[in-house]
């Protein structure tokens, strides 16, 4: 009998960063989904990263949104689609009829997939009229496009992934790329380990995963990416590291923006001074870059996420065009993405200051192509609210209805408290949504339910220009509907026609088609063209495989695609050339003060993802990083009163938030970070969002993620604690709480300022425990106040408890395995109110390697007995490290602990 499952395998793409894998997805028995890496997608090849892995982990309904809903007096309520509707329309309806088309908005995602994305972007600016449509995509790439439109005329990403490999040195800058795009992290390792002259630099404040890896990091303080580029610039033009042929024949601008960089950065010293690195560290990254000619520059958040983000970008691309290292295979600048589809998004003109298909707002002939093509009734001709400016225009009550799609402001937003201030007063608030309870949908009086991933169907585009189709593997939920189709019904009953889209498909062929319009051969040429795309039927579109564009038809009808742009060295630029940037450093605005002495950074964790609506759902994703955490430095711990393990206060002038002191993440003096996932569904107060400074780039209006003068302070409290519940528990009476999914388990740390008196009622009272009879088993030393209860039911773990006025609880581990147990045993009994097995070697410790499991007591103790000395050695014997290769860098530390503890054990 063949049980082959491979017939129900379905190929998509992963829902999380822009590298863009492709997933093999099947349905198995009981709802369980097997995730494989798709061996013919070419960005990842079949690899996947441990979130990618997990991601079957993540489509289960428990917490969904599966029914239209409004807000009443009485709260919500289901309604249906039609009511809904109705009182989206007639809201907007009113609202446009009393105060114009820009008093409504949608504030949307790079979540969404293009042909979503499509339909939106078309709804306001040529139907309603107004370009008051932003996504998160300006939080965190909206740099990156305004850089490359300067320099390059559109919003143009040079290369593909495969020049990682060619390329003989890699400067990844602002980037932990081992963490948030894995797979791209692996592609470059394997080239490296193939050619190991190929040289790996790593510009970064933070001593990050990736630095683990590389042959030179520079650790530069946060903000000075200009001097060190620009001071680059002049030392290349000083030693004669130039391409004069190239400037002269396709650039505009060199001697301007050579000037400027001559201003302050002419001298490595000082420029060394000001990103306070060693002097020899900065030379020799100035003399690799110079004599390394296939050289690319790959940068990402740290580099975007700033008030002079767009001027970073393009100090970085001024350095390839000096050398006229561009268009050839192996060099160039490179924007790596964040989310799965930020650049469909960009593509479709999803950002408030872009049209659809890469055109311009402000170009008259720009406008007429789009609204010849929708034949629509209106175009908006100025640029919409970007988004902090958006929320800002909410709460000033000028913009009166916003519709936010498949994001979650309120947590991600900077000056977060903000963002909430703005939805509380906002007219009309519509959430369209994956999960029922989100930090925004509180603040929703419409809910309207939205297809997942796995369940809809649709392309993203990933950062190497990379379209790739999302299949359905599943059935629609409850009455969840595409993004696509929600807003079609919408516009249709706001009376527009041209929404009358029969699937996703057809969504598709009409951006192909427009992209195409009056372009190649017309009178308003653009390099953005899928049009080879357009036209396909329903077959030809579930059929298509991963495609770069841009994609055209040769007059033989074959596909013609363009893996790396520029090889003619012609630009988008009118005049064909592309443009040298003048780019004077200026420091971040708001500097640290004595009053907010740190500089906040924020940034991902290896296995979450945004606000955990998905990623949180999956166990193994939570054994990584339990809870949100401050990293700093052990001096500025000490100079600040706070202590590793400890509960911190972190605030600055916009709000504040508490979380774990820890130290170990290379972070340097002066600074801490923090991640950007806890939001107020997952954490009593480790909301990031709410303590970062609204500060935008004057041109792209990307905010500050990257820097926020903060203060540090003691989180006074009187006992800390965990729970491990297989119920939900409401824990609003301690002071602090985070909790995260365990397999069949949530596990709640929490800390608490009340004194105890009654610890088994209060307890009890904690875990929702009503019968006295339950089974009940407790330790009690009043004297010292330690507390642990075990609450069991039927031989089976139940609930877990344990207090203490110090943090020298029991790790967790062995106590959550006892969860997917049906029974336990005499053995388990034996250890329970101590936290810890009776066998040795039971308790394998925190996860280091979550795809294969392994913790972190299991590696130190098979590195000893084993006398091992290298990760190979490593994964050879416990597999750790051997699937996507994300926790490779942390077995690395850990070996290089074990073995030093071991010796000095030894002697
Ligand atoms: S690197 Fe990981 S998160 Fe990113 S697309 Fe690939 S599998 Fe998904």
């Amino acid at each position: 009998m063949n049980l082959s499952t491979d017939h129900l395998a379905v190929r998509t793409t992963c829902a999380y960063c822009g590298v863009g894998c492709g997933v093999q997805a099947t349905p198995l028995a009981d709802g369980v989904i097997a995730i494989a890496g798709d061996k013919l997608h070419p960005a990842n090849k079949g690899r996947l990263c441990v979130k990618g892995s997990a991601l079957g982990e993540t489509v289960g309904l428990d917490g969904r949104l599966l029914y239209p809903q409004l807000r009443d007096a009485g709260g919500l309520r289901r309604v249906s689609w039609d009511e809904a509707l109705d009182k989206v329309a007639d809201g907007w309806r009113a609202i446009i009829d009393e105060h114009g088309p820009d008093a409504v908005a949608l504030y949307v995602s790079g979540q969404l997939l293009t042909e979503d994305y499509y339909v939106a972007n078309k709804l306001m600016k040529g139907y309603i009229g107004s370009a008051n449509i932003d996504t998160n995509s300006r939080l965190c790439m909206s740099s990156a496009v305004a850089g490359y439109k300067r320099a390059f005329g559109e919003d143009l990403v040079p290369l593909c992934y495969d020049d990682l490999e060619l390329a003989d040195m890699v400067v990844l800058v602002g980037s932990n790329t081992a963490w948030c795009h894995p797979i791209l992290f692996q592609r470059i390792l394997k080239a490296k380990e193939a050619r190991p002259e190929m040289k790996l630099v790593v510009i970064d404040p933070r001593r990050t995963a990736t630095c683990e890896l590389a042959d030179l990091h520079l650790p530069v303080k946060a903000g000075t990416d200009v001097w060190l580029f620009n001071g680059l610039l002049s030392y290349l033009a000083r030693i004669g590291a130039v391409d004069p042929r190239f400037i002269a024949q396709h650039t505009n601008g060199f001697d301007a923006a050579l000037a400027t960089a001559n201003v302050d950065c002419s001298d490595p010293a000082a420029v060394a001074k000001i990103c306070r690195i060693e002097l020899a560290v900065l030379m020799e990254f100035y003399e690799a870059f110079a004599a390394t000619r296939k050289t690319i520059t790959a940068y990402s958040m740290g580099v975007n996420q700033s008030s002079a983000g767009t001027d970073k970008v393009n100090a970085i691309i001024n350095c390839h065009l000096i050398g006229g290292r561009i268009g050839k295979p192996g060099m160039g600048p490179f924007s790596i993405t964040g989310q799965p589809n930020a650049m469909g998004g960009r593509e479709v003109g999803g950002l408030a200051n872009m049209l659809a298909a890469h055109m311009d707002l402000e170009r008259a002939d720009h406008r007429d192509v789009v609204q010849t093509f929708w034949d629509s009734p209106a175009i908006a001709d100025k640029p919409g609210l970007k988004a902090v400016d958006l929320f800002k225009a909410i709460e000033d009550g000028k913009v009166k209805a916003v519709w936010v799609i498949a994001t979650n402001p309120i947590v991600s937003l900077p000056d977060a408290d903000q963002a909430r201030r703005a939805l509380e007063k906002c007219d009309l608030v519509v959430a369209s949504d994956i999960m029922q309870n989100t930090d925004t949908n509180a603040y929703a009086d419409v809910l309207l339910p939205a297809l997942g991933w796995g369940e809809k169907d649709g392309t993203v585009t990933n950062s190497e220009r990379r379209i790739s189709r999302q299949r359905a593997f599943l059935a629609a939920p409850g009455e969840a509907l595409p993004d696509w189709k929600i807003i079609s019904l919408f516009a249709q009953r706001m009376g527009y026609g041209g929404f009358d889209f029969g699937g996703a498909g057809e969504v598709f062929d009409e951006h192909a088609r427009l992209s195409g319009f009056r372009n190649a051969h017309g009178d308003v040429p653009r390099a953005f063209d899928m049009s080879g795309l357009g036209g396909l039927d329903n077959r030809e579109y579930d059929d298509l495989e991963p495609i770069q564009w841009p994609v055209r038809r040769t007059a033989a009808g074959e596909l013609q695609v363009e893996a790396r742009l520029f090889k003619d060295h012609v630009f988008a630029h009118a005049d064909g050339k592309a443009r040298f940037i003048a780019t004077a450093p200026r420091a971040p605005m708001h500097a640290v003060s004595e009053e907010y002495p740190l500089s906040l950074n924020t940034g991902r964790v290896r296995d979450q993802w945004h606000t955990m609506t998905r990623t949180g759902k999956s166990a193994t994703l939570a054994d990584h990083i339990a809870e949100s955490f401050v990293d700093m430095h052990p001096q500025d711990a000490l100079l600040h009163g706070v202590r590793e393990g400890e509960l911190a206060r972190v605030s600055s002038a916009w709000g504040a938030m508490v979380a774990r002191v820890q130290h170990g993440g290379g972070i340097p003096r002066g600074s801490i970070f923090v991640p950007i996932h806890w939001s107020g569904q997952t954490s009593s107060d480790a909301r990031v969002g709410a303590l970062v400074n609204p500060v935008v780039d004057p041109v792209s209006g990307e905010p500050e993620f990257k820097h926020t003068p903060v203060r540090i302070e003691q989180f006074r409290v009187n006992w800390h604690g965990f729970i491990l519940s297989r119920d939900e528990l409401d824990l609003d009476s301690v002071a602090h709480w985070t909790r995260v999914q365990g397999r069949q388990f949530a596990r709640y740390e929490l800390a608490g300022r009340n004194t105890i008196d009654d610890f088994s009622g209060w307890a009890r009272g904690l875990l929702a425990v009503r019968d006295p009879e339950a089974d009940w088993l407790e330790y009690e030393d009043r004297s010292a106040g330690v507390y642990r209860a075990v609450h069991v039911v039927n031989d089976r773990i139940e609930q877990c408890l344990f207090l203490s006025p110090r943090q020298d609880m029991p790790p967790r581990a062995w106590l959550a395995s006892l969860f997917v147990k049906d029974q336990l045993s005499e053995i388990d009994r034996v250890g329970l109110l101590v936290g810890m097995p009776v066998e040795k070697g039971a308790d394998t410790g925190p996860t280091v390697c979550s795809c294969f499991g392994v913790g972190r007591n299991t590696i130190c103790q098979a590195i000893v007995e084993k006398d091992l000395k290298t990760v190979p050695e490593v994964t050879a014997c416990l597999k750790a490290g051997g699937n996507c290769g994300s926790c490779v860098p942390e077995i690395k530390k850990i070996l290089v602990q074990t073995r030093a503890e071991a010796e000095e054990a030894r002697l």
